[in-house]
C-alpha cells in the first residue's frame, strides 16, 4: 500500500486542505503512477460544489492526470517503470458488455468507475489526481508521446479527449464549418483539434477579450455572444458547433445557427436543464446532441494526433496551495486556458 499526500475538500463551500490517501496494494494488471501534473477540470468544481447531486466528502478531485510509472503488477504488459503515462476520467468498466467491446469504455452500461467520487471493484471510493500517486489497471492507463511535456499533456486526458471524440464522431475536417462555444480549458482545446482537423473554426464567446488568443490557436473568426448581431449575421451558418459553457445557455439562439442537417453538441455539463423548442429542430432537420470524454482507444488516438500535429493545451501551472484561487478564477471565467497543478509543490 502507498500512502499518497493530497489535497482535499469536505463540502461544497470548502477551502482544499491537505491530506493523505492510501492507494491500494498493485494487483496482477496494476500500475503505480507518481503524479507529476493534474489539470484542474470544471467538472472538478462541478463535484466539489455539488452541483450534479450528493456526494461523499472527503473528495480529492483531478482526473486530467500525467506522470511517470513507478511500479507495475506481475502480469503487466503494456508498461515498464519510468514510462510517460496519463489517467482520465474513467480508471474501470465491464470490460464485457458491447460498448466497452467496441472500445466506448465511457458508455459502459453498467457503468464506468470514474477517477474520482466512484467506488472501484474492490467496494472502495475512488480518489483523483490531486495526489502523488495513483494505482490504476494498465488498461485504463494511457501512453504520453515524447514530445508532449507532461504539464502539457496532464489537460489531454480531459479537455482534449472531450472535444476530439465529437470532432471525430461528427467529422469536422475541410469544408466544414464548426463553432465552438465557450473558450475555457475545453473550448480552447476544441478550436485547436478542429483547425487541425480541416475544418473552418469561428470561436462564440462572452466578449471579445480573448479574440486574438482564439485566431492563434485557429479560429478564422470570433464572435461575441453578447451582442445580438452576432445571432442575426450568423443564421444558418455552421455545420457543427460545440458547446463547452459549464452554464445555462438559451440553447434555442445557438441551434438558429446551424444549417441544414447540422448538429450542436453539448459537452458542457451545467445542472440546470437546457430547455429545447421543438421548432429550434424540425424546420431544418437539425441535431441536439451530447458527447461524454472518449473510449481508451480513442484517447490514446487524440494524443498521437496532438503529437503529430504539434497540438498542446495553453496553460498555467500552479502549486498546490492555490487551488482555490484557481477555482475562483475558473468561475470568473478568467482561466488561460487550464490550470494545472505542479504535484511536486504538495
Ligand atoms: P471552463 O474552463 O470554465 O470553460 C467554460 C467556458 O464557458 C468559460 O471559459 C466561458 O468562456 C464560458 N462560460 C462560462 N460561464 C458562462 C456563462 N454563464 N454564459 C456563457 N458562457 C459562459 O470549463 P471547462 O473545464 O472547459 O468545462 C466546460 C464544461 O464542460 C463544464 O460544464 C464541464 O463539467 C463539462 N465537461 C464535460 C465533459 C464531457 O464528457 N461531456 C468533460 C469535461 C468537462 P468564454 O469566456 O469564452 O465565454
Ligand atoms: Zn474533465
Amino acid at each position: 500500500m502507498v500512502t499518497a499526500k493530497a489535497r482535499a475538500v469536505d463540502g461544497p463551500d470548502k477551502s482544499f486542505r491537505e491530506a493523505e490517501i492510501t492507494r491500494r496494494e498493485l494487483d496482477k494488471n496494476d500500475v503505480l503512477i507518481e503524479i507529476k501534473f493534474a489539470g484542474i477540470c470544471h467538472s472538478d468544481l462541478h463535484t466539489a460544489h455539488g452541483d450534479w447531486g450528493e456526494v461523499n466528502y472527503p473528495l480529492v478531485p483531478g482526473h486530467e492526470i500525467a506522470g511517470v510509472v513507478t511500479d507495475v503488477g506481475e502480469d503487466v504488459t503494456k508498461y515498464k517503470v519510468g514510462d510517460r503515462v496519463g489517467v482520465g476520467c474513467m480508471v474501470d468498466s465491464c470490460g464485457e458488455c458491447e460498448n466497452c467491446k467496441a472500445g466506448e469504455e465511457q458508455y459502459c452500461l453498467k457503468g464506468n468507475v470514474p477517477t474520482y467520487a466512484g467506488v472501484d471493484k474492490y467496494g472502495e471510493p475512488t480518489q483523483g489526481g490531486y495526489s502523488t500517486h495513483i494505482v490504476v489497471v494498465e488498461d485504463f492507463v494511457l501512453g504520453i508521446p515524447d514530445s508532449i511535456p507532461l504539464d502539457k499533456a496532464a489537460p489531454l486526458l480531459c479537455a482534449g479527449i472531450t472535444t476530439f471524440s465529437p470532432l471525430n464522431h461528427w467529422e469536422a475536417g475541410p469544408g466544414k464549418k464548426v463553432a465552438v462555444v465557450g473558450m475555457g480549458g475545453l473550448g480552447h482545446m476544441a478550436v485547436k483539434i478542429a483547425h487541425a482537423m480541416g475544418a473552418e473554426v469561428t470561436v462564440l464567446s462572452q466578449t471579445l477579450n480573448k479574440k486574438e488568443d482564439g485566431l492563434a490557436f485557429g479560429a478564422s473568426s470570433y464572435y461575441a455572444t453578447s451582442d445580438d448581431e452576432t445571432f442575426e449575421k450568423l443564421a444558418g451558418t455552421f455545420d457543427l458547433i460545440i458547446n463547452t459553457v459549464s452554464a445555462k445557455l438559451d440553447i434555442n439562439a445557438y441551434l438558429s445557427l446551424l444549417t441544414l442537417n447540422g448538429t450542436l453538441v453539448n459537452v458542457g455539463a451545467p445542472a440546470e436543464p437546457l430547455e429545447v423548442n421543438a421548432f429550434s429542430l424540425i424546420p431544418h432537420r437539425r441535431s441536439f446532441a451530447g458527447s461524454m470524454i472518449g473510449g481508451i482507444r480513442e484517447t490514446q488516438e487524440m494524443l498521437d494526433f496532438c503529437a503529430e500535429h504539434d497540438i498542446a493545451p495553453s496553460i498555467e501551472v500552479i502549486s498546490a496551495d492555490e487551488i482555490d484561487e484557481a477555482y475562483k478564477r475558473v468561475m470568473d471565467s478568467d482561466v488561460k486556458y487550464r490550470f494545472v497543478i505542479n504535484i511536486s509543490t504538495m
